[in-house]
């Protein structure tokens, strides 16, 4: 273990009062220890956000794997770096993947193949992708052109939206043919943890979390990050869900169940520590959202593609289009559960939205 890097400097307090207790990343290649037997890595993602965090659980003899990485080569290249460096004479246990997004999922196939390792993950997220794999060409299906027409994109966007806003699906491997089912309220034993097995949706359907409650460590892979607000989305394939309101569930049970002084160790980002503080600041951040856009169908009906500049100012490309497009339609879908936006006569084929009297 000589090759782990120990944090060069002290912890910083940013101005919303999180910790960082390590403020400087790993390279690519190298490994901090953040916690006895918790070892935190990154490999490179071909955009904007340019990483995505690992971590390695000791396992007994060996290393337990958070999360994989997406099937690009620079990723590949960064696991074999990873190998040959802090990894060095250990093997890997098993591999436990969190939620079916590709920067998580995208090498598992490889690993789990690669080191004759199982597959710890949920079955949603197992399915998702394996259905993604069986049929890359359903994205453009359809029902995703319909979806957009219907919420009144107009038609070169929604072809952009339908075809290079998905590229990145497609940055997986082909998963294993087995897996092992991670189910909320599982425990599993890594190394002499006793970890629980928690799950939350809104940014990935049923994602994995993990908590070490015995030595305050909460891993909440995307669920919770210190300076990005985690992407909600609706699915073209359930247009009426309501990600928004099933985050919001998740954020309030995650506070009532992870201690505030516990060690976060998320899915992109600096681990931190200051949980409920953050988890307020993600629901007032969604309560500022929903009142920006009441104020926008105060005085006339709008299409959902109308409200996009309300929470997106600046120009999107392709990628962050379809993200931003769907977390729009994430808060207007749940405004009209809750009663504060309501149906408006469409106009053509369009579906529009006035905010509620009273
Ligand atoms: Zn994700």
């Amino acid at each position: 273990m000589t090759a782990l890097l120990k944090p060069l400097r002290a912890a910083v307090r940013d101005a919303g009062g999180l910790i960082y207790p390590h403020p400087a990343p790993p390279a690519l290649g190298e490994a901090i220890e953040v916690a006895p037997g918790i070892l935190w890595a990154r490999l490179p993602l071909p955009f904007r956000l340019d990483h995505i965090n690992l971590y390695f659980l000791d396992d007994g003899d060996g290393w337990a794997v958070l999360d994989a990485g997406i099937a690009s080569p620079a990723a590949r290249d960064a696991w074999d770096a990873l190998r040959a460096g802090p990894l060095r004479g250990r093997r890997l246990t098993r591999l436990i993947v969190t939620h079916a997004h590709p920067d998580h999922i995208g090498l598992a196939g490889w690993l789990a193949e690669r080191f004759d390792i199982p597959l710890l993950i949920g079955q949603t997220a197992y399915l998702d992708c394996l259905s993604l794999s069986l049929d890359p060409g359903r994205l453009e299906a359809k029902v995703y052109r319909d979806f957009y027409r219907r919420n009144g994109l107009d038609d070169a966007t929604n072809v952009q939206l339908s075809t290079l806003g998905h590229g990145y699906l497609r940055l997986i491997t082909p998963l294993p043919v087995t897996f092992e089912r991670l189910v909320a309220g599982d425990r599993l034993k890594l190394g002499g943890r006793d970890v629980s097995v928690l799950s939350g949706d809104g940014h990935a359907p049923e994602q994995i979390m993990l908590h070490d409650s015995a030595a305050r460590l909460f891993f909440p892979a995307d669920q919770i990050l210190a300076k990005i607000s985690p992407n909600v989305s609706v699915s073209p394939v359930d247009p009426n869900g309501d990600p928004l309101g099933l985050y919001l569930r998740s954020l309030s049970a995650l506070r009532a169940g992870v201690a505030e002084e516990a060690l976060i160790l998320p899915g992109h980002g600096l681990p931190f520590i200051g949980l409920h503080r953050r988890i307020d600041e993600l629901i007032a951040h969604h309560a500022a959202r929903c009142a920006a856009l009441f104020e926008a169908c105060r005085d006339r009906p709008r299409a959902p593609a109308e409200l996009l500049p309300v929470l997106f100012p600046h120009e999107l490309d392709p990628h962050q289009m379809g993200f931003a497009f769907n977390e729009l339609l994430a808060h207007v879908n749940f405004m009209l559960r809750v009663g504060t936006l309501q149906k408006a006569p469409p106009r053509g084929e369009a579906t529009r939205v006035v905010a509620a009297a009273g």
